[in-house]
């Protein structure tokens, strides 16, 4: 459920008319649903109440300041990914102590950055990366609270490029070769093993991957951890099941969170664990859109072509993916529906937000929505034709905020010089 609906034929964002919003900021423009956001943190939160769990939203998913402001307030913890999201994560009002960090090529400025921070813990995706992590924890003379992310070998039927739990994927470590893994990590001094962490994929419509990956996560605490290396003195408290749940984008009949919980607590039953769980796209995907004003349409013999002032350089999923974004009218139309490829202006034929789609023939000056654009959209957006990057706008009833302001000509040269011994 998300709350951009139409009203007497044109569409709002709760009580705001998306036009209003168009003539007073421009476009393109992100809009955000505040209502949307709470809702979707706290249906995918009560859904876990069951059990012990804390819920990091994935900041790589939607990583502006206002909007994580809202989920700290709502109890949320951070996944992150980079420094630069523990800086976004931490300023935004998060509790360090509901932070993890994963991904492959952490730095030392980095790991350092997250345990002068205090972070609840380090989810590492490799050998190198353990005994770094142990001298970079000495060096600062802390202790290291580490997860090692075990790839399960799940295929979790999503698009190859947000695929991470299979056997040939970058992330994770092989679950068969683990347990020599942790046995070196408890033989390191300024690391503390606290857990065991998988994320499969992105973008999952189904429960069977989720299932199959915490059995194979399940049989492997049971057999081995609670065994063999608890004797050695590991004390697994925390169990990772990162993100991955899917959202609607057109036809998909992605699970709903209670049904994930669900099958989620089933598969944890007798386990003592603190469950942490790594939504992202789950909880922005459809809170927030792509607001986008119709350039030209472009009639050749073969194809027709609208051209709008958003393109892959604001948001790149289409072309990246070539994933299907819904697009609507924010006025409701009459008009006949024509076949047309929804295009940017970008130089690239990669630009597109959507190919032969049946739409209401718009005409120049027209505004459209391109939905489920608040997960990984902004976040992805570039300067790429040096376009100044658009603005984010959260609605919060009938106010609007701009959360983050539209690029300047000057902001797309900022830093650059032209050194004065070339002048
Ligand atoms: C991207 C990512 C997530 C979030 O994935 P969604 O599909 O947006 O829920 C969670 N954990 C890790 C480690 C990730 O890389």
């Amino acid at each position: 459920m998300n709350h951009f609906e139409y009203r007497n034929g044109e569409m709002f964002a709760e009580a705001v008319p998306l036009r209003r919003i168009a003539q007073e900021v421009g476009t393109p423009a992100y809009i955000y649903s505040l209502a949307t956001l709470k809702r979707h943190y706290s249906v995918f939160d009560q859904a876990f109440a069951k059990v012990p769990h804390i819920v990091c939203f994935s900041v790589k998913a939607n990583s502006n300041l206002a909007l994580l402001h809202s989920f700290a307030k709502q109890g949320s913890g951070f996944d992150i990914v980079s420094g630069g999201e523990l800086f976004r994560a931490l300023k935004a009002g998060g509790d360090p102590k509901k932070i993890v960090f994963s991904g492959v090529g952490k730095k030392k400025q980095e790991i350092e950055y997250a345990l002068n921070s205090g972070i609840l813990m380090f989810n590492v995706e490799s050998e190198e990366e353990l005994a770094a992590l142990n001298e970079i924890a000495a060096g600062v003379k802390k202790k290291a609270p580490i997860s090692l992310r075990v790839n399960p070998d799940v295929d979790p039927q999503t698009h190859p490029y947000i695929s991470t739990g299979m056997k040939k994927s970058k992330f994770g470590v092989d679950i068969k070769k683990s347990l020599d893994t942790y046995k070196k990590a408890l033989s390191m001094k300024n690391l503390e093993v606290v857990g065991v962490d998988c994320h499969i994929g992105s973008q999952l419509t189904s429960l069977t991957p989720f299932v199959d990956a915490l059995a194979k996560v399940r049989e492997y605490l049971d057999r081995v951890l609670a065994g063999e290396l608890k004797k050695e003195g590991a004390q697994i408290r925390y169990l990772d099941l990162g993100g991955g749940l899917g959202i609607n984008y057109n036809d998909e009949t992605p699970p709903l969170p209670d049904d994930y919980a669900k099958a989620i607590i089933q598969g944890l039953e007798g386990l003592d664990v603190t469950l942490i769980l790594e939504p992202g796209r789950v909880i922005v995907g459809n809170a927030g859109i792509l607001l986008t004003e119709v350039q030209y349409i472009k009639e050749t013999d073969t194809k027709n072509f609208v051209i709008v002032d958003g393109g892959m350089n604001d948001l790149i999923r289409p072309a990246l993916y070539g994933s299907y974004q819904a697009i609507r009218p924010v006025v409701e139309s009459k008009a006949e529906t024509i076949n047309a490829d929804v295009v940017g202006p970008i130089c690239e034929s990669g630009d597109f937000f959507a190919k032969d789609r049946d739409i209401a023939r718009p005409k120049r000056g027209d505004l459209l929505a391109v939905m489920s654009a608040g997960a990984y959209g902004f976040t992805m957006a570039s300067n790429y034709n040096s376009h100044p990057k658009p603005p984010e706008v959260l609605v919060d009833g009938d106010k609007y905020y701009i959360v983050r302001k539209r690029e300047t000509l000057d902001d797309l040269i900022n830093g650059e010089v032209i050194p004065a011994a070339l002048q």
